[in-house]
């Protein structure tokens, strides 16, 4: 199977029966400022191009970001600041994100997240996360043959990116790495293959940027090495 394939397929899932019911209800419901849109409410699928060396992970849709709009990372603060950023180091074609169909374009970068559907409290329970990674395990596994690097965005992703990455067929060190902002760790392939240099960057999230934990230039500086070391 391909990529567009595992896309298309995640968006009919229905296996977290909790999370089901909260991306539909925020679709009824609405945020007054949303009345007029017609809400996807369904899983995310990642966004970026098939072959793409570098590959970012959040950790679930928001109920009225990527829950109303379709695309991973877009329609809230969250967002608005992770493709402005990417814009500005040539990796997006705009710098801002704005629904589906929009004609933005990723270069050389692939967005997705370890959990599809929007939690509530943006809280994905152990078992949700754990139910959602054979999604991001066959994802890794069919970009494999390209990437190179992957940012974890938050220690969510990446206690969830580790078991994933694993199945995908990179090995893991003993003892397992420690998430932080500017943590690197290379991951050998299990095939022999060229390794994978996974990055820790504190979340996109208005909790880390509105506080100042996680500045622009933060962010900038871990995408830049990060893709650097992708070869972009
Ligand atoms: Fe399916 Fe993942 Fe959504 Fe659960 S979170 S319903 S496994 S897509």
């Amino acid at each position: 199977a391909d990529l567009a394939v595992l896309d298309a397929a995640v968006t009919g899932c229905r296996a977290c029966p909790r999370l089901v019911s909260w991306r539909e209800e925020a679709a009824r419901t609405k945020r007054k400022s949303y009345l007029d849109w017609d809400y996807w409410a369904r899983p995310i699928p990642g966004f970026g191009p098939p072959d793409a060396p570098l590959v970012l992970v959040g950790l679930a849709p928001a109920a009225h970001g990527a829950n109303r709009t379709g695309r991973i990372f877009t329609g809230d603060p969250s967002g608005d600041l992770l493709y402005a950023e990417l814009h500005r180091l040539g990796l997006a074609s705009r710098p801002e994100s704005v629904r589906l169909g929009d004609g933005l374009e990723l270069y050389g970068v692939r967005i997705t997240d370890p959990v599809r559907c929007a939690p509530p409290d943006n809280r994905p329970t152990p078992a949700e996360r754990d139910t959602c990674r054979p999604w991001i395990a066959r994802e890794l596994t069919l970009l494999r043959p390209h990437v190179r690097a992957v940012v974890a965005l938050g220690g969510f992703a990446w206690q969830a990116l580790l078991p994933a990455l694993a199945a995908a067929g990179w090995q893991l060190p003993r003892p397992r790495p420690v998430f932080g902002h500017g943590a690197r760790v290379s991951l050998p392939a299990a095939d022999g293959g060229p390794p994978l240099e996974l990055h820790g960057c504190y979340h996109v999230s208005p909790r880390n940027t509105f506080t100042g934990r996680l500045t622009p230039a933060m962010l900038r500086d871990v995408l830049r090495t990060a893709a650097r070391g992708a070869g972009l």
